[in-house]
């Protein structure tokens, strides 16, 4: 959640969120898909995550951004249930889920392809998407619709996961998760060790899932990547907000500022500097 005129109702504002929204700003209204409120989550003793507010609409491509550290993927992990958070809640379509259990939120729509793929190497390509069937809603997307999506894969598809390069493997996690028909896919980092042209070729594949009613929550550290797709950026800093909003229009000096946390570095108007920034 960015500024105070894009807290859905209901919504647990984040604490940081003072800022005024700059110029043209437009509520968003109407319930969000995904909900994340004023999220705390820890490692141990490490606080990676400091009161995390964040509200993904339909149809969005809603990229999360942020240096090494910044609390991207305990995030996403929360999301998806596999990490537990501290306190805050996250609901999808207005239904609290904070508590279910991973396979839970799967069944009601929400899918990772998680940071390094995490295949099973020594299973085939499509018992690698099978696994990811058991909790399936019903829906479009099967592993027939995977093979035609990933032309190449249905010729591949008794070929051990290990054997894939990086970028094939990454497709197969996708298709892993669109098997279960997710309301919500959650990426993690899918440039992670490819290939300009493959993640080019990977990222080539959101219109088709959009088109198809997937709504799109994605961590990517190359920053141009996630512009170039984003319809929202959300930039953490150490594991607090500190820019989100629309894209259009921002300048690459203030998501320096933002990611970096770079006071003094940024333009005369910038808020950035230990605050969250609305955009728009
Ligand atoms: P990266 O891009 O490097 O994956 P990130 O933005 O995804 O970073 P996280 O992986 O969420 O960040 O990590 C946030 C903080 O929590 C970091 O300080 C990290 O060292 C710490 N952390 C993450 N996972 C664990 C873990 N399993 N045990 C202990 N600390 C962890």
């Amino acid at each position: 959640m960015s500024g105070p005129d894009q807290v859905a109702p209901g919504s647990a504002a984040d604490p940081q969120a003072e800022s005024a929204p700059l110029a043209g700003a437009k509520p968003r209204v109407g319930t969000p898909l995904l909900d994340v409120r004023a999220l705390t989550a820890h490692h141990g003793q490490l606080r990676a995550l400091t009161g995390v507010s964040l509200s993904v609409f339909p149809g969005d491509v809603y990229a999360i951004i942020g240096a090494n550290g910044a609390g991207k993927s305990t995030l996403l992990r929360s999301i998806a249930g596999l990490h537990r958070p501290t306190t805050g809640s996250i609901l999808l379509d207005g239904a609290d889920v904070t508590s279910q259990r991973p396979e839970r939120r799967v069944a009601a729509g929400i899918a990772m392809v998680p940071e390094g793929r995490r295949l099973f190497g020594s299973l085939t390509v499509e018992e690698n998407l099978l696994v990811g069937s058991s909790y399936a809603r019903p829906g479009p997307w099967t592993v027939e619709r995977v093979y035609e999506l990933f032309s190449w894969m249905r010729e591949r598809r008794t070929q051990r996961a290990a054997q894939l390069s990086g970028g094939e493997q990454q497709a197969v996690a996708i298709g892993r998760a669109l098997v279960t028909n997710p309301r919500v896919l959650l990426l993690d980092e899918l440039s992670l060790g490819l290939a300009p042209v493959v993640v080019r070729r990977i990222y080539s594949t959101l219109p088709e899932l959009l088109a198809g009613g997937i709504t799109v929550l994605l961590v990517e550290q190359d920053v141009s990547q996630a512009l170039h797709v984003a319809s929202r950026i959300h930039c953490l800093l150490e594991g607090r907000t500190t820019l989100e909003g629309s894209p259009e229009g921002v300048s690459p000096q203030r998501i320096e500022s933002a990611y970096f946390g770079l006071a003094g570095q940024a333009e005369p108007d910038d808020r950035s500097s230990g605050q969250q920034e609305s955009l728009a």
